[in-house]
């Protein structure tokens, strides 16, 4: 057992969340009851996590896509308001932590997914440093996208480069096709992340470096699970993770 205070200490020791710049608050987003025994761990807080969260007796929710976002308008209407109304009456807290938990080096998004593969990081690369990059064994496209699908229990959308023999495999969890020319530039033969937009397929075809997209929620299970585990071990609690499946 523990408090909700030293959660938030433990949690924010670990991901320094004042070194980033983010698109909503990381830490606390809502405060629930101060005695924390039980810790629930998803992805996304939708209504039917907290709800499921609630049934399992959780004192506290841990989260990667918490409920405030940077040029949401702010008025506590419609999901908001379920949502939020949910938490409330059950005195339950909500922890989030969105890019400190993608970037951490071993507990977070990328370092989590990298182990489920063997890819063990040796350049990070774009934005706030957030992509993962390693090298590994030799292998093509096929074989690896039927990794991924393996895995991630998912299909994946795979655009091929130029069919070169990949060698170095570069990531990131989520919504970060944007990366792709930053990985590109850092010497990757494949990127692979959640999301495809319209202009990835032209890249990779005119790049030669191929493309996959994995999935935004299947890709980022693993950190809020790493994560989780081990404010548990390091304060005394349970904890469960409670995947809300997601097409996405
Ligand atoms: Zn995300």
């Amino acid at each position: 057992m523990t408090d909700r205070a030293a959660l938030e200490f433990r949690l924010n020791e670990l991901l320094e969340p004042g070194r980033f710049k983010d698109y909503g608050p990381n830490g606390l987003q809502v405060e629930g009851r101060a005695e924390v025994r039980h810790l629930a761990c998803g992805v996304t807080a939708s209504l039917a996590l907290i709800d499921a969260a609630i049934a399992a007796g959780a004192d506290a929710i841990l989260v990667h896509h918490g409920l405030f976002w940077r040029g949401q308008d702010g008025r506590v209407t419609g999901w908001m308001k379920q949502r939020l109304a949910r938490l409330l009456s059950a005195d339950i807290s909500l922890f989030a932590y969105h890019l400190p938990l993608d970037a951490h080096p071993t507990l977070g998004n990328n370092a989590q997914l990298g182990a489920r593969f063997g890819w063990l990081a040796d350049r990070r690369f774009g934005e706030q440093d957030l992509g993962f990059s390693a090298a590994m064994a030799p292998t093509d496209l096929g074989a690896l996208a039927a990794r991924l699908r393996e895995v991630l229990g998912r299909g994946v959308t795979a655009v091929p480069g130029d069919g070169r023999p990949l060698r170095r495999v570069a990531w990131c969890t989520g919504g970060a096709q944007g990366y792709f020319e930053a990985a590109i530039a850092a010497g990757a033969d494949v990127f692979i992340t959640g999301e495809i937009s319209e202009p990835q397929a032209h890249y990779a075809r005119e790049t030669g470096v191929a493309f996959i997209a994995a999935g935004h929620h299947a890709t980022e299970r693993y950190g809020v699970q790493g994560l989780g585990d081990q404010v548990a071990q390091d304060l005394g609690l349970s904890w469960q993770f409670i995947d809300v499946d997601n097409p996405a």
